[in-house]
């Protein structure tokens, strides 16, 4: 297997858009895609320097301030902006900003948490272990997970209802901090909407069909605002994205495991990962990421390939997610060492992995899926 390595000009390119994304997740924070009141987030100008710098380089006509700039991230696909990137890292049809609802893009919060500067995965992560250090026992940290991870709206009659139950009660105490307002940009009319199929945030657009924050759900389902956004709270972006998403798939997997004999617990050193053993005492690992673009899960997961001794190592993504990107698995081996061991399956593959776990092929069947 070759690992392609990105030349002196593309890491240059890397990381112009990488702060470009940053600057994107910090404008749409403020809710300022679309309504650019001033003064701008310091990253936001930063990454306009970097784009403006690289074009007139190129003899390329700049964008002329943080308006156009927004415009290119929703017009232009990063396979034609002036950058020059690995195209493992862009693919086809990529954008930073979603142009029907002005919104940043699942891939826009990847990359504006990829490299040693990013931020928004690092942030669920950060708030993640303050909830784990908070707690007296891996399952008291379960149990605050899985609230964050079923809960991503909670409504004020939810809230009554959460705190007559001590286990749910005991969770929220220690998660609450990690709610907030419903942000502007998702209410219409005083109400907000959950996507029926993935249960994230979503945005009926005034063009038409369904929208939502997972870029891969197939979004087939009407979207309904039938919250009301005063009396709700919802789970913070970070987390939603990195942590909820993720994290419903994680829940049906570990359902689906457990019901075959395999023991399932989070390690006691990491946020996401997992020991799965076996009645025969064999071991392996896994951890469960929705992310729609494979080179920057496999950049993460090779940083925290550290599983010696814990048997298989197996990198969990929704069947949905591999449908949506059709060479998603090729670009992730291509990117990922043979050494680290890593094994990409979709939820199916590992399910039906452990139903029959001397078939070694069974991770292979969904490839042309
Ligand atoms: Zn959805």
């Amino acid at each position: 297997m070759t690992v392609t390595m990105p030349d002196a000009v593309e890491r240059g390119g890397v990381e112009i858009l990488r702060a470009l994304a940053r600057g994107i997740i910090d404008l749409g924070s403020q809710n300022r895609l679309s309504s650019f009141t001033l003064p701008y987030p310091a990253s936001a100008q930063r990454a306009l320097d970097q784009v403006v710098f690289t074009c007139l380089a190129q003899e390329h006509t700049p964008p002329q301030g943080i308006p156009e700039l927004v415009f290119w991230c929703r017009a232009r696909a990063l396979s034609a902006w002036p950058l020059a990137l690995p195209p493992d890292l862009i693919g086809p049809e990529i954008f930073l900003v979603d142009d029907r609802v002005c919104l940043p893009t699942q891939t826009c919060a990847e990359w504006a948490s990829d490299g040693p500067s990013g931020v928004m995965e690092q942030q669920a992560q950060a708030l993640l272990r303050d909830v784990m250090a908070g707690c007296s026992s891996r399952e008291s940290y379960q149990a605050c997970r899985d609230f964050l991870i079923s809960r991503p709206v909670l409504t004020r009659q939810d809230v009554t209802a959460v705190l007559a139950s001590p286990r749910d009660g005991m969770a929220w105490n220690r998660v609450k901090h990690l709610y907030s307002d419903v942000p502007d940009a998702y209410i219409l009319d005083g109400r907000f909407a959950v996507c029926p199929t993935c249960q994230s945030l979503a945005i009926p657009p005034a063009g038409g069909g369904p929208w939502c924050e997972s870029e891969a759900c197939p979004r087939s389902s009407p979207i309904e605002p039938t919250y009301e956004a005063v009396t709700s709270q919802v789970l913070r972006n970070p987390l939603r994205v990195f942590v909820g998403l993720p994290g419903r798939t994680e829940q049906t997997v570990r359902r689906e495991l457990t019901a075959v004999g395999v023991d399932v617990q989070i390690l006691p050193d990491d946020i996401h990962r997992y020991r799965l053993t076996w009645p025969s005492g064999e071991t392996w690992t896994m951890q469960v990421h929705d992310r729609v673009q494979p080179a920057m899960l496999a950049t993460k997961v090779n940083e925290s390939a550290t599983s010696a001794g814990d048997g298989r190592t197996f990198v969990v993504v929704p069947k949905r997610v591999m449908i949506h990107r059709p060479n998603y698995r090729s670009v992730f081996e291509r990117l990922t060492p043979p050494h680290t061991g890593i094994e990409l399956v979709t939820d199916d593959e590992l399910v039906r992995l452990a139903r029959s776990p001397n078939d070694h092929n069974a991770r292979r069947r969904d490839d042309h899926a």
